[in-house]
């Protein structure tokens, strides 16, 4: 089977200026994750280890780097896929957690459950022996900066088509040499989110969806639109019918017409062939290609 990674690092209006960290942090994912998957890495260790990367940078709305709530303080959401059974862990709206998606991951193999939440989850990662972090080390001055300026603007809204947001949501879609699919999507959700909500990211179906025998998707933009529409199944079911860069398209298309949303989608289909599309102002992604490159891309 092809052996095939494709990430992305958020879609909205990246700031220019931006442009340059999103790229380097999607290509030291792409470069660090992919010639491991090559030496046989199963699907679901490559998404979690290009999300866990991506977490780690803080150029991203995702572990450090993620926007801060209403009240000052990050929120994650995450969750991972694994295509050959249907499996997922999710957690959403923990605290003080450098890698959620590895918390996630954790929920679907330790325990009898898919997804925990807030106060639960935060129990259950002790638990389990995960480090938890100062409130500050997840924090960057670029989004004290931000959260400072939206405050003073009461007619801040996240999804106003094209607010330009300084950083974005991560996620990673993998196939390996097996033809198993598995994807993943972190992030910190919206600027100035109402304490305890919860976006499209670590919902099944909307923030991302992976099956062996249709493909695997993983999607950014404005979550209450995406929830509507459950962007990554939707596409991953279009993916039966026709080529997957066309079902990535009619999948943005039904998030534009039906649920008025904007934001972006990656993902790969049964045959190993990638897939894109956005109806932002621009997007941050890259995949491997068939001479092993890096190809990068952010607009
Ligand atoms: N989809 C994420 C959310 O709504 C945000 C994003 O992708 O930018 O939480």
């Amino acid at each position: 089977m092809p052996i095939r990674l494709i990430i992305h690092g958020g879609a909205w209006s990246i700031p220019d200026e931006m442009d340059e960290a999103h790229r380097g942090g999607v290509r030291n994912a792409l470069m660090t994750v992919y010639p491991k998957l090559q030496k046989g890495m199963s699907a679901l260790d490559a998404v979690e280890l290009a999300v866990n990367l991506l977490e780690e940078d803080p150029t991203f709305d995702a572990g450090r780097g993620a926007f801060l709530n209403e009240k000052g303080e990050i929120e994650l959401d995450a969750i991972i896929i694994d295509g050959a059974t249907l499996s997922f862990g999710a957690v959403a709206a923990v605290q003080n957690l450098l890698h959620p998606v590895s918390l996630a991951r954790k929920i679907m193999e330790e325990t009898e459950h898919s997804m925990l939440v807030g106060q639960g989850a935060q129990a259950f990662a002790q638990r389990i022996g995960f480090e938890t972090l100062e409130p500050q080390a997840l924090l960057t001055d670029r989004e004290l900066a931000y959260y400072h300026q939206i405050n003073k603007d009461p007619d801040f809204k996240p999804h106003h088509p094209f607010e330009p947001l300084p950083s974005d949501t991560v996620g990673a879609v993998a196939m390996d040499h097996l033809g198993n699919l598995a994807a993943a999507t972190s992030t910190g959700g919206t600027p100035r989110k109402m304490a305890g909500r919860v976006g499209d990211s670590p919902i099944i179906g909307a923030g991302a969806y992976a099956d062996n025998e249709s493909g695997a998707v993983s999607t950014t933009g404005w979550g209450e639109a995406i929830m509507k529409v459950l962007l990554s199944k939707t596409v991953c079911d279009k993916m039966l019918h026709m080529k997957a860069h066309q079902a990535a398209k009619e999948g943005i298309d039904i998030l534009h017409k039906k649920g008025k949303g904007f934001g972006g989608v990656i993902g790969i289909n049964t045959l190993g062939d990638y897939a894109f599309a956005y109806n932002t102002e621009k997007m941050a992604w890259g995949w491997m290609d068939e001479n092993n490159e890096a190809q990068v891309r952010i607009r």
